[in-house]
């Protein structure tokens, strides 16, 4: 008789997302009359813009005419969005990226989950505590993670790097020596981010120890502070240490039109000398059929001046509703981070009550739903997410309403 992988069954519960779909659904089937205001999963709500649905029509165009019609895509990519993404998103800070060390995908939450299939099946993890749940979880599934402790919500295999207001939601450096350490700047689900000098220390560290760094810089885009890295590539000597992810979900808007890449630098070698690039492209090779060629239009179109412009009005206006979260708690006497740098606030939940005793209060009192910060690790217990992707006319009205509780 066949056997389901038991990693799998090792997982605790469902992932965080579907807990906090189904609350919502049995919320709303006791209480039908009720308005929800959902700033819970970081999705976007503004539709694509004019410059990228221009280029879809266009492909889709092509795609019925014999002459340009395109049957699979280079499972790595196609080169003109790869040449695009050199120039825009690393020649233009100063960063020497070539197009093969480029890969396309179809998002981030693949990446990040599939990225660690290239190490050896005994590499040791060290994660930020809280983390996108994706890390911990796919290392669960490739059976590294060693035994879960449903007390302290910990894996006895994983190398947990605290953040918390003490160190300002910005990591230390791991206690033991990993092989692989996850970061993520600006931060899900904290909207913290870290400055080049203790970015630099994390890249020194994994140059130093031979640990290599998978470094999730989805939320990019909305760095406004001028001292703060957009790529770990702005530091020196990360070529040698770090695999960078990028995704178009929340510069873009393609949360469901799909598509992000990988960086894997040629100089980034194991203890052997093997080449991370390769293994890569091999691994793409076997289990992706690239991109779509319309999918990849659009992502050539995020990078045309109207793309860029109107583009970066979307990150304003989503930008615009974190100022409204992260001021109208402050004055309703919450403490609250985030909400600078990144499209979510994290605040602290009020009379020592735990984040789903939060999330239940919220979604009562309020109807608003947010996400448990406890579901990103156990140092996010006491605290909760609220995202600004939302309508401006929503957030307004959630944040009125817990105003008034
Ligand atoms: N990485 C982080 C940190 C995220 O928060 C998310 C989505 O919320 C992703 C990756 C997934 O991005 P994508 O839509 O490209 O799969």
């Amino acid at each position: 008789m066949f056997k389901a992988n038991d990693n799998y069954l090792k997982l605790p519960g469902s992932y965080l997302f579907s807990t906090v779909a189904r609350k919502q659904r049995e919320y709303v089937a006791a209480h039908p009359d009720c308005n929800i205001i959902r700033l819970s999963i970081g999705d976007v709500t503004q539709p694509l813009a004019p410059a990228i649905i221009e280029a879809l029509h266009k492909a889709v165009d092509e795609m019925a005419v014999a002459e340009t019609f395109r049957g699979y895509a280079p499972d790595l990519g196609y080169d003109f969005l790869r040449s695009a993404i050199v120039e825009n998103d690393y020649k233009a800070r100063g960063v020497d990226i070539a197009t093969d060390e480029v890969f396309v995908s179809d998002g981030a939450k693949s990446d990040s989950a599939n990225i660690q299939e290239i190490f050896a099946a005994d590499s040791k993890i060290a994660v930020c505590d809280p983390v996108y749940p994706v890390y911990v979880d796919s290392n669960v599934m490739a059976g590294r993670t060693g035994t879960y402790d449903s007390t302290t919500g910990l894996w006895s295999d994983v190398i947990y790097m605290p953040c918390s207001a003490a160190n300002k939601f910005a990591p230390e450096l791991p206690k033991e020596t990993p092989d692989i350490i996850y970061l993520c700047f600006p931060n899900n689900p904290t909207g913290a981010t870290v400055k080049k000098e203790k970015l630099q220390e994390f890249v020194d560290y994994a140059n130093k120890v031979g640990a290599v760094i998978v470094y999730d810089a989805a939320y990019e885009a909305y760095i406004s502070e001028d001292d703060v890295p957009h790529s770990i590539y702005e530091c020196d000597g990360a070529k040698t240490c770090a695999i960078e992810l990028k995704s178009f979900s929340k510069n873009a808007g393609f949360t469901g039109t799909r598509l992000g890449y990988v960086i894997v630098p040629k100089e980034l070698k194991d203890a052997e000398g093997t080449s991370l690039n390769a293994l890569w492209a091999r691994r793409h090779g076997t289990k992706f059929n690239g991109a779509p060629y319309i999918v990849q239009r659009a992502g050539e179109a995020v990078y045309s001046e109207a793309g860029k412009a109107q583009t970066r009005e979307q990150i304003a206006y989503y930008m615009n509703n974190a100022k409204v979260i992260s001021e109208g708690l402050k004055a309703a006497g919450y403490t609250v981070s985030g909400g600078v740098n990144a499209p979510y606030i994290w605040l602290k939940t009020p009379e020592g009550m735990t984040s789903w005793e939060f999330f239940d209060y919220l979604l009562d009192k309020a109807n608003v739903v947010g996400t448990p910060g406890s579901g990103f690790g156990p140092s996010g217990e006491g605290y909760f997410r609220l995202t600004a992707f939302g309508t401006y006319e929503s957030t307004v009205e959630a944040i009125e309403r817990i105003k008034k509780l």
